[in-house]
Parts: C-alpha cells; sequence; structure tokens
C-alpha cells in the first residue's frame, strides 16, 4: 500500500517511476492467497467509516461501489463464557466487571477519547497508564490479558500513546457520521484496490514489476546519467531517486556503507509478527466479528470472523476464521510447524464452541508474517525514523507511522505526510 501510493503520487507529477515489487503478485500484507480454492484475503482487513485517505484512494480509483458496509457484533471470551460486548448497554451488563471496575474502564476510554494530544503520554509504559487510569483488578482481569494477546509479553515496552491512539480510533469510527458502528470491506476482496492502483500507475506511463526481489542498491558511477543502481538478480535499474518502502532491517541492509548519527533510529526499530491460522468452515464459530479474549492459556490473540463482516456469500456460504498470533522476532513459535499450531488452535477453538468438530472445517491453513507492526517504545514520538537516508535517497514506510497500530488508512497518511520531503530528496521540482 505504501509503495504503491507513493508511486502513483510521483507518477501523477509527471515523473516515470518503476515499482519493484518481490512477491508474484501486489499487496504485501494486504493481498491475497486462496483456501480450499477460494480466493480470501492472508490476513483479516476491515474499513472504518473514519479511514478517510484510504476511502479517498478508493473513491479516486473508481472503486466505490465495491465497499460494502455492515453492522457486525463484537464479543469477549471471559471465564469460559462467551458475552457480548458491542453496545454501551452491553458492556454496562457485562457480569465480569463490579459497577466501580466500570465506571474506572469508562473513565479510562473516556480520558483516552477526549484527551486530543498523545504526546504527553508517550513518556510512560502502557501497563503503569492503564493501573494508574482503571485499577489494578480492572488491569489483570481486562488489559493485561487484552496487551499480552496483542503485544506480547513485553507490553510495557509500548508507550501509553499506543493505547491512547487504540482507543480513540475506536471511539471516532462510533462518532463517525451516517456509518456509525458499521465496518466496511471490499466486496470480492482487497485485491481489486491493487489492480487498480497498478493499471492507473502504468496509464501514467510507470511501470509495476513483480515477482523479483531487489538485492541491493547501490550509488551510480559519477560519470553515469543517473544517481542510483536498483540491483534485481537478473538486472541492475538506473534511478535518478529511489525510495524504499520496505521493512526497516532490509533499508539497514542495503545502506551498510552510510551509517550516519541522523539515521540511527533506523537501525533501533523492532517489530511484532503475526502467525495467523486462516480456517475456511462450513457453519460459523460465533456470532461476532471479533471476539477479545481474556483467558490467559488461550492460543490465539483473538478470533476475527470475517464472514460475519462480509456475509457468508463472499466465501460461496463458508465461514471465513482468522486467528492471529502477534509475537517478537525471538519466539519459539515461528519455528514450530503448521500442524502443531492447527493442533493449538483446535484446543482453543474447542473451549470456546464445545459443539465444533474437525469434520466443519473445509480447509485451514497458517500465513506468517514476521515485519508487521514496529514496536513503539517509550518516547518513540521524538525517534521516528528519518525520511532522508542520502541524496536521492528516501524512505517511506508504517515504521514511520506513531503511535497508530499500522493500517492501510495510515499507511497513505503517511505516504500524503512525508510527500514533500521525498520530492526534495529526489530533487523534483513540481
Ligand atoms: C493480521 C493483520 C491484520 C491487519 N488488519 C488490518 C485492518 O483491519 N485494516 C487495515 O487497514 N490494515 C490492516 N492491516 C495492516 C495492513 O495490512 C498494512 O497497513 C499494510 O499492509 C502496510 O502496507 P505497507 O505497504 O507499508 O507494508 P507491506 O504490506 O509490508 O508492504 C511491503 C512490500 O515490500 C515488498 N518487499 C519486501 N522486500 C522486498 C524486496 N527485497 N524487493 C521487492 N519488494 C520487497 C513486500 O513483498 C511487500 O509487498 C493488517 C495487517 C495484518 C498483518
Amino acid at each position: 500500500m505504501t509503495g504503491l501510493t507513493l508511486a502513483l503520487k510521483l507518477a501523477c507529477t509527471g515523473q516515470k517511476v518503476i515499482v519493484h515489487e518481490q512477491d508474484p503478485y501486489l499487496g504485501g500484507l494486504t493481498s491475497e492467497s486462496t483456501l480450499g480454492g477460494i480466493p480470501i484475503e492472508r490476513f483479516y482487513h476491515c474499513i472504518l467509516p473514519t479511514d478517510f485517505s484510504l476511502l479517498q484512494l478508493i473513491d479516486d480509483l473508481g472503486l466505490t461501489e465495491h465497499i460494502g458496509w455492515n453492522r457486525t457484533r463484537t464479543g469477549f471470551f471471559t471465564d469460559g463464557k462467551l458475552m457480548e460486548m458491542t453496545t454501551v448497554k452491553d458492556f454496562l451488563r457485562f457480569p465480569a466487571l463490579t459497577l466501580f471496575d466500570r465506571i474506572r474502564l469508562g473513565w479510562t476510554i473516556a480520558y483516552c477519547g477526549l484527551n486530543r494530544s498523545w504526546q504527553r503520554l508517550d513518556n510512560e509504559p502502557i501497563g503503569p497508564f492503564l493501573i494508574r487510569h482503571s485499577g489494578k483488578r480492572l488491569f489483570e482481569s481486562i488489559w493485561e490479558p487484552l496487551l499480552l494477546a496483542k503485544l506480547g509479553p513485553q507490553y510495557n515496552r509500548f508507550a501509553a500513546s499506543f493505547i491512547w491512539a487504540t482507543v480513540y480510533r475506536m471511539l471516532s469510527a462510533r462518532k463517525a457520521k451516517g456509518r456509525s458502528e458499521k465496518l466496511g470491506f471490499v466486496r470480492g476482496r482487497y485485491g481489486k484496490v491493487f489492480i487498480a492502483l497498478r493499471k492507473k500507475i502504468e496509464s501514467l506511463g510507470g511501470e509495476v514489476i513483480v515477482g523479483k526481489a531487489v538485492k541491493g542498491i547501490s550509488r551510480a558511477n559519477k560519470s553515469a546519467d543517473s544517481r542510483w543502481l536498483v540491483h534485481t538478480d537478473e538486472q541492475d535499474f538506473p534511478a535518478q531517486g529511489i525510495v524504499l518502502c520496505v521493512p526497516t532491517h532490509l533499508a539497514t541492509k542495503w545502506l551498510s556503507d552510510s551509517i550516519d548519527e541522523s539515521l540511527k533510529s533506523l537501525y533501533e526499530v523492532e517489530y511484532l509478527g503475526v502467525i495467523c491460522e486462516v480456517m475456511l468452515l462450513k457453519s460459523p464459530l460465533t456470532p461476532y466479528y471479533v471476539l477479545n479474549l481474556t483467558d490467559r492459556t488461550m492460543p490465539f490473540t483473538g478470533v476475527i470472523e470475517t464472514s460475519n463482516l462480509t456475509g457468508r456469500e463472499e466465501y460461496f456460504g463458508h465461514s471465513l476464521v482468522y486467528l492471529p498470533r502477534y509475537r517478537n522476532q525471538n519466539s519459539e513459535l515461528w519455528n514450530k510447524s503448521d500442524s502443531y499450531i492447527h493442533q493449538e488452535s483446535m484446543d482453543g477453538i474447542r473451549k470456546i464452541n464445545p459443539t465444533f468438530c474437525e469434520e466443519d472445517i473445509v480447509a485451514w491453513s497458517v500465513n506468517r508474517a514476521r515485519y508487521v507492526q514496529p514496536i513503539h517504545p517509550v518516547g518513540w514520538g521524538n525517534r521516528i525514523p528519518p525520511v532522508r537516508l542520502a541524496p536521492g535517497l528516501a524512505y517511506v514506510s508504517t515504521a514511520q507511522i506513531h503511535p497508530w497500530t499500522v493500517f492501510n488508512d495510515k499507511a497513505i497518511e503517511n505516504v500524503d505526510a512525508r510527500f514533500a520531503e521525498v520530492m526534495a530528496i529526489l530533487q523534483i521540482n513540481e
């Protein structure tokens, strides 16, 4: 999303752009695959009514009529029971909380929603902030299991601004005019957006090369016409300028000769990855789109039942369920086999729905992505990786999105926010 939207903006200024994508398909983390012969997205994606930059892009690409909007339900699996948490009424009835807990939880959420600035929450770790506002009991029964599930045991490395951003996004979406309480999705999958992006870039004279990884970059000979070379296994591509839109470990690897104090934060970024089982089922597992889990023994982070957002007709009458597990780079889970992960998932699913049986599964697979969510440590707001890496060499990626979780609307906003700087680095005068 970052690379293609940036390429489109550059192409619109009359630049001849070439996009290099290593996979044989487009979309990166938002790309597609098939399961049981049915096309699906590798990971789950929804659109919020407040995803203004994304919705604008979709409109510019002529795809607005392909966006579906539906009301969805949210559940909690707590103390061995499934509970609805969709509306304020559900929240007030939630038996796992005392009246005092509810007031404190309501206060924490209201504090994040009313506070317009995240900066002052950027210097405090997430745990102490939540204990201060919600109390220890509520923290241990609700917040901590959710943090462990989403961010892993190192959740305290994240600043409180991260929880502010999560709550702020959720509340803004609920308040959105017209479509409040609804979530969107691309009918027939997100792949349409990337096909349209590609067509538009090509119609402006650009080129999108897929299935060939960039292996490195180097400065071109002084006598050459171009300033840089992009290396792939088969060919070197001369370029006046390069914008890297990849995770930081690749940028730093390719930059090995030009380490400079101003680039320090680029070397400090760490990522959470995701190991995500996806199952195609004969019947629904739960009535919820998102099921949050506060049971610390569950193997996965949550249950995302995409077919409860899109309707089962998107998957030929089947239900589609994602079971994500967020992990840091050192986790042993990366080395576990798909069948090990599947067995653990089955144990977790049976706790949620004891009547679930193996015969309900039409197909399953496990998708892995190592570089998904940059860790936002305390004070990260002052250490965001720079756009300028060298003359004619720019960097734009989700590592610069702070304090928000990574999602497509923010990826596009990030491109918009950095675009003028990119143009200056590439020495392009509009
Ligand atoms: C489990 C999960 C759930 C999500 N849910 C949502 C959601 O509900 N809503 C939402 O808006 N967003 C969601 N997202 C986030 C969304 O997918 C990301 O915002 C988006 O993919 C970030 O785009 P990007 O282009 O910056 O990064 P990426 O998608 O990671 O793109 C980087 C690209 O660089 C390519 N690349 C890497 N190395 C090379 C190389 N050497 N040569 C050439 N190409 C290379 C990769 O193949 C990839 O295509 C979710 C992500 C995950 C993983």
